[in-house]
């Protein structure tokens, strides 16, 4: 069964029998990437503007990634956490650093884990450990799939096929600073935000939200937490989006363009957060692996050594700019590679298929939105034949959309 020389149907055909149905028929069967570009099984050429959605932060096949991989991997791969090796010990490091003040690191501790869910999963249990167990959370929120990080994430479809879920937890309207202090006890545990939402379409919360929920916290002795899971590690312009409004959390979790590909997530706990967990409260077999942390000190490194966070900032606004030229475009949101867009008519999935067609692979968070995470790394040239190809894309996409009865 060669299954690289399968042409696209054959390959959708072939996951439909073996796969199960949890995310709808593949839209493309990918075999290779370079840099932003991805290739599928026909051949066809596609700059990847979503890049493993907010994850392949240095594109794909970056050398400095493959080579940090392929060096662990060949050098020591996996030993469990009986153990520890150097490039655990320097990504809890590093990530602390990156996480400091005025040059010193910050004070607090990591723990290491696969993904986003699992990290936010593991910051629950956290938050459980104050004694006390409501959580208030954000309506539009994303927080994962897992029953815990399932608890706090919003969207009605995900959470009653599953309920009961873990409580208690109290849905607030996010950006709304005066529900939130309505919604906060002196029984609440946490208060868990996106600095950015991510899954909801990248929608910003207005100047001063992230300050006042930490006033709000602190007026009743609970832990912030902020799920930098999407938009964390170099994405939005700056190391961690909450750096933005200069807003010292609690908690912080961190996954998808960490690994920059590799399965990796993190959560820190800083200040009174950091020694929460104790021995016996929380583990993982896989967390904190030296091959997952060297591809992380990669990217990290990476980010560093290119001056990607100028790059990501210069670009993001180059981007949203040519982006909001166009008159069939209501809004554009976002801070660096996260971008969000509002249509002017809910045919976002027929932009899907429209830019797909033209070599160009973009998300549709809800019907009549964009979103864009490409790779840190997209080079001006590479955004410019987009936004050169955007008003046709649009123009397809309309007319599919009219075609449609739409
Ligand atoms: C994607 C995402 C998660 C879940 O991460 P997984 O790796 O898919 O489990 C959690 N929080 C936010 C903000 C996310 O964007």
């Amino acid at each position: 069964m060669s299954t690289l020389h399968d042409t696209q149907d054959q390959l959708v055909g072939r996951y439909t029998y073996a796969l199960m149905n949890t995310f709808g028929p593949p839209k493309l069967a990918l075999v290779r990437g370079e840099g932003a570009t991805v290739w599928d099984s026909d051949g066809k050429a596609y700059l990847d503007l979503l890049g493993g959605i907010a994850v392949n932060s240095l594109g794909h096949a970056h050398p400095a990634l493959v080579g940090a991989v392929t060096e662990q991997l060949t050098t020591l791969g996996h030993i469990s956490n009986f153990f520890t090796s150097p490039p655990q010990v320097e990504l809890a490091e590093k990530l602390l650093s990156l996480l400091g003040t005025g040059g010193a690191p910050a004070q607090g501790k990591v723990f290491l884990a696969n993904s986003g869910t699992e990290a936010n999963e593991g910051a629950f249990k956290l938050t459980r450990r104050t004694g006390r167990t409501h959580v208030v959370v954000a309506e539009g929120g994303f927080h994962g799939r897992t029953m815990g990080a399932l608890a706090l994430t919003s969207k009605a479809a995900y959470r009653e096929p599953f309920e009961p879920l873990p409580g208690e937890v109290t849905f607030v309207p996010y950006g709304d600073a005066e529900a939130l202090a309505a919604a906060v006890t002196d029984a609440t545990a946490a208060i868990c935000l996106e600095p950015v939402q991510g899954e909801a379409g990248v929608v910003v919360p207005p100047d001063g939200y992230l300050a006042a929920a930490r006033s709000i916290a602190d007026e009743h002795g609970s832990l912030l937490w902020f799920d930098e899971v999407q938009s964390g590690v170099g994405r939005t312009g700056i190391w961690f989006e909450h750096q933005r409004a200069g807003v010292l959390p609690d908690i912080v979790t961190l996954a998808k363009g960490l690994g920059g590909g590799f399965p990796i997530g993190a959560v820190v706990g800083l200040g009174r957060a950091a020694d929460l967990l104790e021995p016996g409260n929380h583990g993982t077999t896989f967390g904190g692996n030296p091959v997952a942390c060297a591809a992380a000190l990669a990217v990290l490194r990476t980010i560093e050594d290119d001056g990607l966070l100028a790059h990501v900032s210069a670009l993001g606004a180059h981007v949203r700019a040519g982006l909001a030229a166009e008159p069939r475009v209501t809004e554009v949101r976002g801070h660096g590679l996260l971008i969000g867009l509002d249509l002017a008519a809910p045919v976002a999935a027929h932009v899907v298929v429209a830019a797909q067609d033209a070599g160009y692979i973009v998300n549709m968070p809800t019907p009549s939105r964009i979103r864009l995470a490409p790779p840190l790394v997209l080079t001006q040239a590479e955004a410019d034949r987009f936004l050169a190809d955007w008003p046709g894309i649009l123009d397809a996409a309309w007319a599919a959309a009219e075609t449609a009865g739409a």
